[in-house]
């Protein structure tokens, strides 16, 4: 970490949270569904498609799991009553995992359930490298009784092309990204270049083994690399998805859509929006700067 990402870190529990949530409102729908939903209903009538995701996680207590699974309930059946194009993301963390693992299957089951009911896919979101093993786990057993749910792959891991290699005998839904998080050099690349030729080497994996990638990235190169891939593979546009972050580069995301590619925008929301920010800011202070430079109109490409 850097002196100037030492500060961030240092100042961030100084920063008054009104100011946090002023920074952070391009990048979060809003504190309630009806905030989450009105977003979305704006994307669909924008030619995308979106994901929903409740904000919480790693948490310990089990009366906030209980909460989550009803706050995911109840975005269930906005979705089924807006008739919204839009599915959910969770995490495991939020709904047990660190908690006890087999009372974190059933939770998810039970949202799970519900979403089958509804015909709304689930993406199972990947955490930090402590829990990526028991997410794939998890996900596999609950997969195999909801198929209509999809997992995350991040080509900055090491591991993870031999955890691509499982999941194309049964052309699992994924979606690659790079990966959020700040893991050590034994378990993830750091050579942003490295990083790169990864993601490109596993979305050529993913999509040649026939698999739905959602690709999920704002890094133009990345793009390209993509429309390369889809061009050369001669896909058709119901075999793959871009995705981005809400508020992150609306022009990159505009020419994607624009050029006739299906675009999904993942969309937190919910009261647990301080300790999302603040908790993602501690962990990986690049962030801040991105939103910084955002603030000021400073293009980074
Ligand atoms: C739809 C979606 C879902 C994701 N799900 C997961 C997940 O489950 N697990 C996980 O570990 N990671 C997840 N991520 C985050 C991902 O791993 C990366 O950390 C993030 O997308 C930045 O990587 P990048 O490919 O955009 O490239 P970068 O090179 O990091 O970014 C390219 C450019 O995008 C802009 N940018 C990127 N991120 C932000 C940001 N947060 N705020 C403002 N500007 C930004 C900057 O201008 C930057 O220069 C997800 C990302 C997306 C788009």
């Amino acid at each position: 970490m850097n002196l100037f990402n030492h500060l961030i870190v240092a100042f961030l529990p100084l920063v008054p949270k009104p100011i946090v949530r002023w920074i952070s409102r391009p990048y979060v729908a809003g504190v309630e569904l009806a905030d989450a939903v009105r977003t979305v209903k704006q994307l669909n009538q924008q030619g995308m498609c979106a994901t929903l995701d409740v904000l919480g996680e790693s948490t310990l207590d089990p009366a906030l799991c209980e909460e989550a699974i009803a706050d995911y309930h109840r975005v269930l059946e906005a979705i089924e009553q807006e008739r919204l194009d839009c599915n959910i993301s969770l995490k495991l963390t939020q709904l047990g995992l660190l908690i006890d693992r087999e009372q974190c299957r059933q939770n998810v089951r039970r949202i799970m359930q519900k979403a089958a009911a509804c015909g709304v896919f689930v993406r199972v979101d990947m955490e930090d490298a402590s829990v990526t093993s028991a997410t794939l786990e998890l996900f596999q057993q609950l997969h195999a009784e909801f198929p209509n749910s999809g997992i995350v792959l991040q080509a900055y891991l090491r591991r993870t092309l031999a955890d691509l290699k499982n999941l194309t005998a049964q052309k699992t839904n994924f979606r690659l990204c790079k990966g959020i998080y700040i893991e050590p050099r034994t378990l993830a690349f750091k050579n942003p270049q490295i990083i790169n030729e990864n993601y490109t080497l596993l979305l050529e994996r993913g999509l040649q083994a026939g698999c739905y990638v959602g690709i999920a990235t704002h890094d133009e190169k990345l793009v390209w690399q993509a429309l390369r891939l889809i061009d050369t593979l001669a896909l058709s546009r119901d075999q793959y998805e871009f995705q981005m972050l809400l508020g992150v580069d609306e022009e990159l995301r505009d020419l994607i859509v624009r050029a006739g590619h299906k675009l999904r925008v993942y969309v937190p929301f919910g009261k647990r929006w301080y300790a999302y920010c603040t908790r993602r800011l501690k962990e990986n202070p690049q962030i801040a700067i991105y939103v910084l430079k955002a603030l000021l109109g400073i293009k980074t490409k």
